[in-house]
């Protein structure tokens, strides 16, 4: 019987607060634009099915902040449970840019001993005459950092589904080399749900085993 899914993963997106993670969260899971959305409404996470090769589909858990990223207070369980994120700046605010590092250094602390797989975007890429920082000179950092860089807009619905399924696929290639191993304890990549097989997720995490597809 098909999986399905194969695998799920656990993403988390940060940034500075109103750079848009809770409307491109929204957009990615509803596919709607949220005008005003509460910094302090505290949803924890949104799931959504991406298939990334036919017949081959993959979980997505999305955490969400509920505001804390104002005061620089999010947990290290935050972090700590997640596979993946997007690391988000709003191109037309170049202290969210600025930011980028601080934000990275922090969960690189957070999540030990695990890794985390970002990807790097620049967030409100409708509003091109505001823009504060260049396209050049973001993809200049993601290289540093030898992360993806995308532009997204939540509002004009540009390239979300793209930067979603880009880490998707980055997550799956690391897990599939065994790069990135399931643990048990850990909740960043949990193995696929199929209906009717004797094997279940429970044994597969504790033997190691990777999926089921
Ligand atoms: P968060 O604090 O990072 O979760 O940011 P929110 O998702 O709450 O968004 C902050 C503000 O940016 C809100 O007023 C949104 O309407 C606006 N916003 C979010 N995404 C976009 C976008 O893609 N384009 C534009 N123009 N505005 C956006
Ligand atoms: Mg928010």
């Amino acid at each position: 019987m098909e999986a399905i899914w194969v695998y799920q993963f656990r993403l988390i997106v940060i940034g500075d607060s109103t750079v848009g993670k809770s409307c491109l969260i929204r957009r990615f899971t509803e596919g709607r634009f949220a005008q005003v959305s509460d910094p302090t409404v505290g949803v924890d996470f949104f799931s959504r099915l991406v298939e990334i090769e036919p017949g081959k589909r993959i979980k997505l858990q999305i955490w969400d902040t509920a505001g804390q990223e104002r005061f620089r207070s999010i947990t290290r369980a935050y972090y700590r449970n997640s596979v993946g994120g997007l690391l988000l700046f709003d191109i037309t605010n170049r202290r969210s840019f600025q930011n980028v590092h601080e934000w990275l250094e922090e969960a690189k602390v957070h999540v030990q001993p695990f890794q985390i797989v970002f990807v790097l975007v620049g967030h409100k890429c409708d509003l091109a005459t505001q823009r504060q920082v260049s396209k050049e000179e973001a993809e200049k950092l993601a290289a540093a950092y030898r992360m993806k860089y995308i532009e997204t807009s939540a509002r004009d619905s540009i390239n979300v589904e793209q930067a979603f399924t880009d880490l998707t696929r980055d997550i799956y290639e690391l897990v599939r080399r065994g790069d990135i191993m399931m643990q048990e304890g850990w909740e960043g990549v949990k193995s696929g749900f199929v209906p009717n097989v004797v094997h279940s997720s429970e044994e597969a995490v504790k033997s190691g085993r990777r999926c089921l597809c």
